[in-house]
């Protein structure tokens, strides 16, 4: 078993009505000024606001709110927040919803406790290691982005449209509460989306270089198949309680570390992906699907009993009479394919950008490669070359 490090300190609440628990939560963790952050109209439309306000109010809190987040945050609703945050003295942040509003609440909370810092040209530009952070507690409610139990939070600055994360174990919430009741006003979309994005973030764990930890690609496995048959049930009967729960659980795990232990992360799908995000603004999950089949394809030959075991334990191929490549090929059609079924984009076109010309595709990569200052991946390393490939592979 290779070495490695776990370190998981969000308290998850799991079950109906924990978010009356909320004002109590962060009562006992000593936040007493807490700014509320919330996303476009789903939190009000359905009350869930109200109700946490309610439960602040009733654990003797004060509150201040700041919604807007809107989807691939922007860094300019960032500083607001901050300025907003240092008037009222907040101590405690809660962000109710998904990744969108959890990052923003992360990235608030790191401007506030660092005055004198810029928060991107020092922090997201990684020149200055963050060292301090206020305290961050969440409502979900979609499973997707799993930033209620994952170290990252994804930012976009508004002029260059440059989407970057930032990574660190002072961005993992204190606790999350997940009521899967929540997710029942969630669009159809949404779900798939969110269904792409979990399994990415096994599957960007699970296609590496270092594969000897059997118990990390076993719970790899498991929750990949659980999320798959989940995630039919959740779109064949949308707002499933049970559907709902097993993705709401799978999206914490998948992205709090477990299902990478001892390897070393690929995330290469996620880098790709990004710069769509910054360029055309898709949903996260969506830019996920529409290059995974590509890079997938361009990435075979690393590793290509990989794929194959992918396959038998994954999709379930049976592989009697079978090749490795022949199961590994198999592997990406199933998977590809099961996007599909979730009315998930697979190319260029599926994701509503288009078709890019030459040029399109150049920029995005060059942007990809952080203006030629880095490669991406582990599983195999890509350099420019190989990024524009596989733009070019997924541009149909
Ligand atoms: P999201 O962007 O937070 O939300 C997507 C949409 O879902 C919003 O329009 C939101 O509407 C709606 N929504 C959320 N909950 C709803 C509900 N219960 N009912 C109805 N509508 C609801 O989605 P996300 O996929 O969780 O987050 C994506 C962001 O997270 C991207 O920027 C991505 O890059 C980032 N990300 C972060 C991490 C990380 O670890 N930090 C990991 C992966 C991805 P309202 O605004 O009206 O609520
Ligand atoms: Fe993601």
């Amino acid at each position: 078993m290779e070495a490695f490090q776990f370190y998981s300190p969000t308290q998850i609440i799991f079950g109906r009505g924990t978010e009356e628990q909320v004002g109590e939560q962060i009562a006992r963790r000593g936040g007493s000024r807490v700014l509320v952050v919330y996303g476009g109209q789903s939190a009000v439309k359905s009350g869930l606001l109200s109700r946490v306000l309610a439960s602040l109010e009733q654990s003797g809190l004060s509150c201040d709110t700041l919604g807007g987040v809107k989807p691939n945050p922007r860094l300019s609703l960032v500083l607001s927040g901050i300025q907003r945050a240092e008037a009222f003295q907040a101590n405690f942040l809660l962000a109710i919803g998904g990744g969108s509003v959890i990052d923003t609440a992360k990235a608030i909370a790191d401007g506030v406790a660092n005055p004198e810092l810029d928060l991107w040209d020092d922090l997201w530009m990684k020149k200055v290691p963050l060292e301090r952070s206020l305290p961050v507690g969440v409502v979900l409610t979609i499973p997707a982005a799993g930033s209620e139990s994952s170290d990252s939070a994804v930012l976009t600055k508004d002029d260059t449209l440059e989407k970057r994360g930032l990574g660190s174990d002072l961005h993992r919430p204190r606790f999350a509460i997940l009521n899967p009741d929540l997710t029942a006003t969630l669009p159809r979309y949404q779900v798939a989306c969110g269904v792409v994005d979990i399994m990415s973030h096994t599957m960007d764990r699970y296609f590496n270089p270092i594969t000897t930890n059997q118990l990390t690609d076993e719970l790899a496995e498991g929750l990949l198949r659980v999320v798959i048959s989940s995630g039919r049930r959740a779109m064949d009967h949308p707002g499933d309680y049970q559907a709902m729960s097993e993705l709401m659980w799978a999206g914490s795990l998948s992205h709090n570390g477990l299902t990478g232990l001892g390897g070393k992360k690929d995330f290469a799908p996620h880098q790709l992906g990004h710069e769509l995000s910054a360029r055309f603004d898709s949903a996260h999950g969506a830019t996920l699907s529409a290059v995974w089949g590509s890079w997938a394809r361009y990435c075979l030959d690393a590793d290509v009993s990989r794929f194959a075991r992918f396959g038998v334990k994954v999709w379930g191929l049976d592989p009697t009479g079978r090749t490795e490549r022949e199961l590994a090929l198999s592997a990406i059609d199933a998977t590809v394919y099961f996007f599909h079924s979730l009315d998930m984009p697979t190319c260029f076109s599926e994701l509503g950008c288009g078709l890019q010309s030459e040029k399109e595709l150049e920029e995005l990569t060059r942007r990809c490669t952080f203006f030629g200052t880095r490669t991406i991946g582990t599983f195999r390393v890509l350099d420019h070359d190989d990024i524009l490939a596989i733009y070019r592979m997924a541009n149909h």
